[in-house]
């Protein structure tokens, strides 16, 4: 009965669910306060106060006919010119109201983006490591992902294998900065320099290549470091925000898409994102939180927090001899798996520690783990770190 295309994407989500599973079944074992789960990016910090206050005055002081009603497909005008408006204050941008599309979060942004680009058979392009959902999200659409082996010094997009990537059947070269799983930040010169092979390719080919720039880490970056703003390197990009981990909303899923006009086509790209939107069956962003993340567009989770549990963690997992990158951004510290990753997830779980397999983000050798938990946590889980290292590199 079932189309193989699922069958497929179900097989291979049982992995991801066990895994899941499993962290509810040590939890009962052994109680939720032993069990360190570093496995999933969940925010473990609230929502700031100022989301509640806005749910509340949007309830009371909006129409409600406004608030719950169908609007157009791109989402209310007034909020879609609140984003491009905080948009170009911060990053000298020259949006309007008909640059937004208002999202279902990140992944749906993601998914009307490639349901708008791609023809069966298109290639997409994604860095090694990356969040593994690409693979289905591109398969949904009949594209095939491309897959650039990762580059293991520091992570960045390797820009040479780049260019032996790109075929006359790419359509789009996705980039997430900050990154998940490995924490890095892309440099203006990074950014420059895929901007520049891609240039290049576009002509050679004579076709259009579009970069979607995935960012729904965006706001989380510490030490002041900077992260450009894609579309100002590159006028073919299509921009996928997300309130999920910046307002810790993942649940209410809201987000935006940013189509420039810029962009090959925009005119008759921008409807069509609207008709994705619609034929995905999102019909249009949740009413009520737009109208709140219009409210809240100054507004920030903890990122100090975020911060704190970075430094904790990554010194914490140094001291017992692990190497790990000391991440710019998002929440998440990859490390390197002193076995093979299958086996030190295994190993680690008899710790009760949760971690994720870098053969998930296709760069075996490596885990990740989320520190969107609490600061108990890990300050909890370091002496379960020490006896795992402990069991990896022998006594010392
Ligand atoms: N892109 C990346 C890189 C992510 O890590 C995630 C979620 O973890 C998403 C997209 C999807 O985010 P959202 O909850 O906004 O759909």
């Amino acid at each position: 009965m079932i189309s193989e295309k699922m069958l497929a994407l179900a097989r291979k989500n049982s992995a991801i669910r066990a895994m899941f599973e499993e962290g509810a079944g040590l939890a009962a074992l052994y109680g939720r306060e032993n069990v360190f789960d570093f496995s999933l990016g969940n925010p473990n910090f609230p929502a700031p106060k100022a989301v509640r206050r806005a749910i509340l005055d949007v309830l009371d002081g909006e129409d409600s006919l406004l608030v719950h009603g169908y609007m157009s497909n791109a989402g209310y005008a007034d909020v879609r010119g609140a984003v491009a408006a905080s948009l170009n204050e911060r990053f000298g941008t020259a949006f309007g109201a008909d640059n937004i599309i208002m999202s279902v979060g990140a992944a749906g942004g993601l998914n009307v983006v490639l349901k708008t680009l791609l023809n069966p058979g298109d290639e997409v392009i994604a860095f090694a490591p990356y969040f593994v959902e690409y693979g289905n999200y591109v398969a949904g659409c009949d594209g095939r992902l491309v897959v650039v082996p990762p580059n293991t010094e520091d992570f960045l997009p390797d820009t040479r294998r780049l260019e032996e990537a790109v075929t006359p059947a790419t359509k789009a070269v996705i980039l997430n900065s900050p990154n998940n799983p490995t924490g890095v930040v892309y440099a203006a010169e990074t950014i420059a320099r895929i901007a520049e092979v891609l240039e290049a390719k576009q002509r050679a080919y004579g076709t259009n290549i579009c970069i979607i720039s995935d960012e729904p880490y965006r706001e989380l970056a510490y030490d002041g470091v900077v992260v450009p703003y894609v579309t100002k390197f590159y006028p073919n990009t299509i921009v996928c925000y997300s309130w999920s981990k910046s307002l810790s909303l993942p649940g209410e899923r809201i987000g935006y898409i940013v189509v420039p006009s810029a962009v090959h086509e925009y005119e008759i790209v921008y409807e069509a994102a609207c008709i994705a939107t619609r034929v995905l069956g999102f019909v249009n962003a949740p009413s009520l939180m737009q109208r709140v993340a219009a409210r809240c567009l100054g507004e920030r989770a903890d990122v100090g927090a975020y911060d704190r549990n970075r430094k904790r963690l990554y010194e914490g997992l140094r001291a017992c001899g692990f190497s790990c990158v000391f991440p710019q951004g998002a929440f998440y510290l990859w490390m390197k798996s002193p076995v093979p990753d299958a086996e030190f997830v295994e190993a680690a779980k008899r710790h009760n520690i949760l971690v994720v397999p870098g053969a998930s983000f296709g760069c075996p050798g490596y885990v990740r783990l989320a520190y969107c938990v609490s600061p108990d946590t890990i300050e909890r889980s370091l002496p379960a770190f020490e006896k795992l290292a402990a069991e990896c590199f022998g006594p010392r």
